[in-house]
């Protein structure tokens, strides 16, 4: 097991106390310090976790959403692989907001970004963009198989009975989507940021509660 000292026979009593309560003393500081060390662990991995969350909804945030991004397309480019963006607006959520009180409307961004998130794969990375939009980072998928998951997710929300949704201006709380993917929409994160943008923006555009994959 190791020695950490040693006296020599004969021994004195008091002396050899003495030394086994310095070494005990030495244990418990030893013990201590490795506890701390491991709360202090803990604590960086919340920090962490944290710094990459968004409060309200849980999601990622937008700076981790570009920093994933980034990594994402490296490794797309890299393995020859797509990867598809998915950006999400409310529908007329001021007149919600206006109609029933922003804690109402944080709550519908709670529901809506868990629906988001049990509705997607492990591999999938979903995100608040902003205010009211969430974006989420499809690696690996094409534009196909995106516009699928893209619908689902519209149609879920088109059919969830949201508190006072009959109020809006069409009658029901929806989402407008946008889609765009990898290489074909863009070669890099702007551009594809700035298409899936765009394909949203047209999709309100057309009436709302609407998905616009481009081309
Ligand atoms: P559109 O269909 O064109 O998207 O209309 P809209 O009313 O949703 O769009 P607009 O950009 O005019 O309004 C966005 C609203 O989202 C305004 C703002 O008060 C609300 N909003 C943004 N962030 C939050 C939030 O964290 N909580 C709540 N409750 N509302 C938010
Ligand atoms: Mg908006
Ligand atoms: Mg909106």
């Amino acid at each position: 097991a190791g020695a950490d000292d040693f006296i020599s026979k004969p021994f004195n009593k008091t002396e050899l106390m003495a030394r086994v309560r310095s070494l005990l003393r030495l244990k418990f500081l030893h013990d201590e310090l490795e506890n701390k060390m491991e709360q202090l662990d803990e604590a960086r991995k919340e920090l962490q976790q944290l710094a990459i969350t968004d409060g309200l909804t849980g999601l990622f945030n937008y700076r981790y959403f570009r920093s994933q991004l980034d990594h994402e397309l490296e490794r797309a480019r890299r393995h020859n692989l797509e990867l598809s963006l998915i950006m999400i607006d409310i529908d007329f959520f001021k007149s919600y907001n206006d109609t029933n009180g922003h804690p109402a409307g944080d709550v519908v961004l709670k529901i809506i970004a868990d629906a988001v998130r049990e509705n997607i794969r492990k591999i999938d990375i979903p995100c608040r963009y902003g205010g009211e939009e969430f974006i989420l980072i499809l690696p690996v998928t094409g534009k196909t198989a995106a516009v699928v998951v893209a619908e689902k997710i519209r149609d879920l929300i088109e059919k969830m009975p949201f508190k006072n949704q009959e109020k809006q201006p069409n009658g029901k709380l929806t989402i407008s989507i946008g889609v765009a993917t990898f290489p074909e929409d863009g070669a890099t994160s702007n551009e594809l940021v700035e298409n899936v943008d765009a394909n949203l923006y047209k999709a309100k555009q057309s009436g709302r509660n609407k998905v616009v994959a481009g081309s």
